[in-house]
């Protein structure tokens, strides 16, 4: 047959945000299709692999699940080093679990750079939206707040309720 030459990259991305809401689901989510009402909070470091076949390139996103130190509320630069972007996830449900984003972008910030000197790509994930969606409702602030704290964008997101086929 004909020699292919895939392009292959290996991106880390880092997902951080607040204990419970929803981070090792959205993983599991996104890369197995599944969805349990309990996962372990285990101690350590979990990784998952995406990999994503796009033409003649083969992208293998490296999901990393801080699994149990979210508690303490920031991660080791040893962590977060060599990660290409990052999803911060909060629970619609929670309010404190949106005040705690600019914490974590913070940390973020302060701990990982691009070669560059520009910051991770970050997208900021509204998750547990089958459950309401009072603080993402507002489109255009949650737009304005994404320009204000340097997020790429938005989504609201279920680990449980599969999106409608539209
Ligand atoms: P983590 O601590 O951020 O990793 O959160 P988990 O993934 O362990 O989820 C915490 C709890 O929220 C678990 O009971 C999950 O089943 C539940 N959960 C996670 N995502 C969703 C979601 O999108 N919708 C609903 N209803 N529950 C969720
Ligand atoms: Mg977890």
């Amino acid at each position: 047959g004909m020699l292919s030459l895939r392009k292959e990259h290996l991106y880390k991305v880092l997902v951080i945000g607040d204990l419970g809401v929803g981070k090792t689901s959205i993983i599991k989510r996104y890369v197995h299709q599944t969805f349990s009402s309990n996962y372990r909070a285990t101690i350590g470091v979990d990784f998952a692999l995406k990999v994503l076949n796009w033409d003649s390139e083969t992208v293998r996103v490296q999901l990393w699940d801080i699994a149990g130190q979210e508690r303490f509320g920031n991660m080791t630069r040893v962590y977060y080093r060599e990660a290409m972007g990052a999803l911060i996830v909060f629970d619609v449900m929670r309010p404190t679990t949106f005040e705690a984003v600019i914490k974590w972008k913070e940390d973020l910030d302060s701990k990982v750079m691009l070669a560059n000197g520009q910051s991770i790509a970050t997208v900021l994930l509204a998750n547990k939206c089958d459950q309401g969606r009072e603080l993402s409702n507002n489109g255009i602030k949650m737009d304005q707040f994404c320009r204000d704290h340097g997020f790429v964008g938005w989504f609201e997101t279920s680990a449980k309720v599969r999106p409608q086929n539209t």
